[in-house]
């Protein structure tokens, strides 16, 4: 199977050959395109906790529009390659929805379930420790990904504080709002896909299946609920739940002990109006691309559609409104945190959510606008949105 650096590097190199007429100056084009293709720095350590080794990841992949930013997840399967993969697709994030960041992931890799609460805390302590000389509002601001959350951020907040010997609190995103956190960033993804949704999708009477019922799908369904779209199907690993005539949100707060009547992969191959896959990565495949009877993929998880599937998506006339656009809602209200610590002041929810609206609708109609100009799809029109502006970045700084 394609790992996800071949297949970021791949959707990359797709948009290269589009791009070429907006840089008249080929050989400028071709070094900072090379240039895009691999991480800045890629620093990799051996953690240790009570005798046991633990290998650790810092991937920093661009900075020409700002500071690196992206998550550290803990997980069995963190490998160079995926913290790569994550750094370069959040550098393309940061650029589509035009906030000043670049891109980076991180992560330790090790099962997080089989440790203690007290040594996660040294755990994510010694990580903050160790790569502490990388980190910094105006150098690189991590977050939280996958089996990490505002606790995490609060412990390697508190012993980057105490190794730098000062406050930083704009060096962490995602922290518990008494730590300096934002209202409204719990919310944010999913809000943030709904923003897209309400654009994209004129009528309210559009059937939606969302898989995944973690932070980015409940508050997807929620938001999608409460303007009035019709969900008829959600899922979490254990399975799913249909009703063609649509859920409230009060049928679906008790999901996880509910009796499932649909298989996830049953779930993926509804014929609804739109699919969201708000869960994993790669769920949508080469062998269930064919089965899809969705008119719109809305891909809220990172990555849920492999390069291959997208073809065959594209092939079916099926729109895939991407990862990048959709799910940015999360990065963006990160970059709000970071805005409010550096000033000092804290924004209401309100604000934070009428700013997010206008960062999504904005990104939204840039993509649209691209995908008419050069008649592609939603997927490659965001790719294009994103590594131009940061090419322009490169180039306008004269790198070497
Ligand atoms: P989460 O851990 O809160 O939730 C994941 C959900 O997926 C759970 O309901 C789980 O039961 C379900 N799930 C797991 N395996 C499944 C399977 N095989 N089939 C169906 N459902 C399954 O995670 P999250 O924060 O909601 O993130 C979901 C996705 O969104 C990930 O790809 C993540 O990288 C991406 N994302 C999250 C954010 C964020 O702000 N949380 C931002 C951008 C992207």
């Amino acid at each position: 199977m394609t790992s996800l650096y071949q297949s970021v590097i791949g959707q990359i190199a797709a948009i290269k050959p589009l791009l070429a007429a907006d840089f008249p100056d080929k050989k400028v084009f071709n070094k900072a395109f090379a240039k895009i293709l691999i991480p800045d720095r890629v620093v990799k350590k051996v953690l240790t906790l009570s005798g046991k080794k633990f290998i650790a990841f810092r991937s920093q992949h661009n900075n020409a529009r700002g500071p690196y930013k992206g998550g550290v997840r803990f997980h069995p399967e963190v490998s160079e390659d995926e913290v790569k993969a994550l750094s370069i697709l959040m550098s393309l994030k940061t650029a589509v929805a035009g906030i000043p960041y670049g891109g980076a992931k991180g992560g330790i890799k090790f099962d997080p379930g089989k440790l203690s609460l007290s040594e996660l805390e040294k755990l994510s302590k010694t990580y903050a420790k160790t790569f502490s000389s990388l980190f910094g509002p105006w150098l690189d601001v991590p977050a939280p990904d996958v089996n990490t959350n505002d606790q995490t951020m609060a412990w390697m907040l508190d012993a980057y504080e105490r190794k730098i010997g000062h406050l930083s609190p704009a060096t962490f995103t995602g922290k518990p709002i008494a730590l300096g956190g934002s209202l409204g960033r719990a919310e944010a993804t999913g809000l943030g896909g709904v923003y897209v949704l309400e654009k994209y999708c004129k009528s309210k009477k559009a059937s939606i299946a969302v898989q995944g019922f973690g932070n980015v799908g409940y508050w997807f369904t929620y938001f999608a609920i409460a303007e009035g779209f019709k969900v008829v199907a959600v899922s979490d690993s254990t399975g799913g739940i249909y009703n063609p005539t649509g859920f409230k949100m009060a049928d679906l707060l008790d999901l996880k002990n509910r009796k499932k009547t649909l298989s996830n992969a049953e779930l993926l191959h509804l014929p609804v109006d739109i699919l969201v896959p708000a869960a994993l990565e790669n769920v949508i495949n080469k062998d269930n691309a064919d089965k899809i009877k969705a008119k719109t993929v809305l891909e809220m998880a990172n990555g849920p559609v492999t390069n291959e599937a997208a073809e065959i998506l594209d092939k079916k006339g099926i729109d895939i409104l991407p990862d990048i656009l959709c799910n940015s809602g999360g990065v963006t209200v990160s970059y709000f945190e970071w805005a409010q610590n550096l000033q000092g002041y804290s924004w209401t929810k309100e604000e934070v959510f009428k700013k997010l609206k206008e960062i999504m609708v904005k990104s939204y109609a840039e993509i649209e606008a691209i995908k008419k100009v050069k008649q592609v799809s939603y997927k490659k029109a965001a790719g294009i949105l994103a590594v131009k502006k940061i090419l322009d970045a490169m180039i306008l700084r004269g790198f070497n």
